[in-house]
């Protein structure tokens, strides 16, 4: 008997049966974009090897207007065609299925060709829409169904008509973006004409024996919204018009709420889906926040979908439900919805990857063939970079020693997983407990390497990491005095507290340190109300008002610079933690200088003149002022003649985060 019961069911369509439950979801890669197609089907046939049960491509434009940005990818010629066979075909050769994602991006286009129901900018884009006439809307329709059938003719075993999340079709479904009086809009029959007519259009054009999945969304979470009762009628004629899965979408890209962020509770979306369960005779798929078989197999096991839609864990671990069936779970490399190296890539114009797999995307590049000649090596720091390397190195067949002062694996990644809403970084500190255990790794921790010891080794990889930086405060020796790591690790602030330092830590401790309790991320019911999220059935599009809890202590977080504090977050997820702070009234100061630290608090001024001097009134005074490298292993060792590799924090402090560590770690190994 299958340990994952539901998740590992086949699923019958009629003319094809899927071997089990499990869709990756659609993920734009950037991929496509190199015009490497043999890097792109690599992509995909290294997931279809692992034995996903289908998958779904980045967005493809279905034509110039409707692109994500101008020179998005789409099925334009028959060269299109001809490319995206060569991904189809590595796929069914790996044994595997996919579909094709059509993206038409609506008002949110970045470009100024862009279209909508009505001329209304959207807040995320400086671009404001054009108003589509009869005949723009009739263009749409026949483009979106012309790419459907050129999927076909590309070898793929279906397409996903993408309307959700406030793309294209979506727009014309609410009122909040779509104030036409014509047969378009204005009544709930006529808002969701045109998602129907282009399900059955696209239907026409692709025949019977072709799966056809429509993301219908299901909780906009804008003003406006859909009610329950439009997305089940929806729903319903979606089904009536051909669809053969309903895939669910969640809240608008402009929506205040965030959906897919790692302080996200897991599955937080699936009692949506599960309201829509029995509404359709189609299987319905759930998604969002969801990263291991066991969470995948509950949401199913309780009736919330028939099918499970995973996107960024196959980033993370291309062999998630081959391990699964496997009973190899804990060997599954976990998804930390971070956006580090995915969405933020992304967003950046950069090829997509993975903090904890930077071999995602860069399958045919980054490699990790055997050696024909092992080496004896020490890694010296078992934090990101030293374990990646480590396990990398061991991958290859060398002769692998790990060490540590601490008596534990994971560095700075102990320090992580204390903060509120960063709790998938147990799963990651866990992860990598597995995986070196299961190596043939030499652990040895609580042991201080010293370039004597280490001289019998061929060559060493120095990951020391990094120490907090002196900030040089007059007065930051006094009790009233802790640096982040004292306070992470658990030591006792006042009620009044000034942070010292507004990079990714010094937010991290501000989270911390006003939070009360449990994490809402380990509290679904708290954490929608906190955000205001709402039964769609009573609210339209899941809005509420947001009641956050009252914050455990008073915080001041300050910054030298005269810029917005946290303006250097990550770029998809930076907003939730200026929102989170600001929901507990946490003041932000920038432009501040220094000035000292007495019994009475932290003194500071402004700006270059040291103006406006004043007392921050405060009972402790936390300093996250960044970090410096680690480097007097590294030393000693060059100083000695040894060959030796610095990777990590004790390279390179600045900007250091476990996306580079691990990274470079992979890198190193996949170069010895
Ligand atoms: P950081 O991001 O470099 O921030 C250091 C902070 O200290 C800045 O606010 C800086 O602002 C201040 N600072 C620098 N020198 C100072 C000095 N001499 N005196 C007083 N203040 C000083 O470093 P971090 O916060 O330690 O984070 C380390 C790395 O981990 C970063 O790369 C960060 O992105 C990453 N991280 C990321 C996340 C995440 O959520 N993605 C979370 C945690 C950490 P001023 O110079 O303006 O004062
Ligand atoms: Fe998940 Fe972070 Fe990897 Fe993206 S970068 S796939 S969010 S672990």
């Amino acid at each position: 008997m299958s340990l994952y019961p539901h998740l590992l069911a086949p699923l019958n369509l009629g003319h094809v049966t899927l071997p089990n439950r499990v869709l990756m979801g659609s993920m734009h890669t950037n991929l496509e974009e190199t015009k490497d197609w043999n890097r792109v089907a690599e992509f995909y046939a290294t997931r279809a090897r692992g034995g996903v049960g289908l998958m779904v491509t980045g967005g493809m434009a279905p034509n110039r207007e409707g692109g994500v940005f101008p020179g998005a990818s789409g099925l334009f010629s028959p060269e299109d065609i001809a490319n995206h066979r060569v991904v189809s075909g590595r796929v069914h050769e790996a044994g595997g299925r996919i579909a094709m994602q059509i993206l038409h991006a609506g008002r949110y286009a970045y470009g100024p060709d862009c279209v909508a129901p009505s001329a209304i900018k959207s807040p995320i884009s400086p671009f404001p829409p054009k108003e589509l006439d009869e005949a723009g809307i009739e263009k749409q329709i026949a483009d979106i169904a012309t790419a459907a059938a050129r999927a076909r003719e590309a070898g793929y075993d279906g397409v996903e008509v993408m309307g959700s999340e406030g793309y294209f079709l979506n727009e014309f479904l609410v009122a909040h973006t779509n104030k036409r009086t014509d047969r378009w809009g204005g009544t709930a029959e006529n808002r969701m004409r045109l998602p129907v007519e282009v399900v059955r259009r696209v239907r026409q054009a692709v025949g019977e024996d072709f799966i056809l999945i429509y993301r219908i969304s299901l909780i906009d979470l804008v003003p406006e919204g859909q009610s329950w009762d439009e997305v089940v009628t929806l729903a319903r004629a979606i089904e009536g018009a051909g669809a053969s899965i309903l895939n669910t979408g969640i809240g608008w890209h402009e929506a205040r709420i965030p959906t897919i962020a790692t302080s996200v509770p897991r599955r937080a979306f699936a009692w949506v889906t599960k309201k829509l369960m029995g509404e359709v005779r189609i299987p319905i798929i759930t998604s969002n926040r969801i990263n291991t078989p066991e969470v995948a197999e509950a949401v199913l096991a309780e009736g919330c979908a028939d099918m499970v839609s995973m996107a960024r864990p196959f980033l993370a671990d291309p062999e998630f439900v081959a391990k699964a069936a496997a009973g190899r779970a804990a060997e599954i490399a976990p998804c930390i919805a971070c956006n580090q190296a995915c969405l933020d890539h992304t967003f950046a114009g950069k090829i997509s990857s993975c903090l904890v797999n930077p071999r995602a995307c860069h399958e045919t590049e980054l490699k990790l063939d055997p050696v024909a000649k092992p080496k004896r090596l020490a890694v010296v720091g078992a934090g990101p970079a030293g374990l990646s390397a480590a396990l990398a190195l061991d991958t290859r067949g060398h002769e692998v020693t790990l060490f540590d002062k601490a008596d534990a694996l994971g560095g700075q990644l102990n320090l992580a997983r204390q903060v509120p809403g960063k709790e998938e970084f147990h799963g990651l500190v866990d992860w990598f407990t597995t995986m070196v255990a299961k190596s043939g790794i030499a652990v040895k921790l609580g042991t201080e390497a010293t370039a004597e010891a280490l001289a019998e080794f061929d060559e060493v990889i120095v990951a020391t990491g990094v120490r907090p930086r002196d900030p040089g405060i007059p007065g930051q020796r006094g009790a009233n005095v802790l640096s982040y790591i004292d306070v992470l690790k658990g030591a006792v602030t006042g009620p009044r507290v000034a942070v010292v330092g507004a990079g990714g830590i010094g937010f991290d401790v501000a989270e911390y340190l006003t939070q009360a309790g449990d994490s809402p991320t380990l509290h679904l019911d708290e954490w929608l109300a906190e955000w205001g999220v709402a039964d769609p059935g009573t609210a339209r599009g899941g809005l509420a008002a947001p009641r956050a809890e009252p914050p455990a202590r008073e915080v001041v977080l300050l910054q030298r610079k005269p810029e917005k504090p946290g303006r250097k977050l990550g770029k998809t997820t930076g907003w939730i933690h200026r929102a989170t702070l600001q929901a507990k009234g946490v003041k932000m100061l920038g432009g501040v200088n220094y000035e000292r630290i007495d019994d009475t608090g932290l003194h500071v001024s402004t700006g270059p003149d040291r103006s406006d001097p004043r007392l921050i009134p405060v009972d402790t005074v936390v300093l996250c002022a960044g970090q410096e490298s680690e480097r007097k292993l590294a030393d000693a060792l060059l100083a000695k003649g040894i060959f030796t590799h610095v990777i990590g924090g004790a390279d390179l402090a600045a900007e250091l985060d476990a996306k580079r560590a691990i990274d470079q770690g992979t890198r190193l190994a996949a170069s010895i």
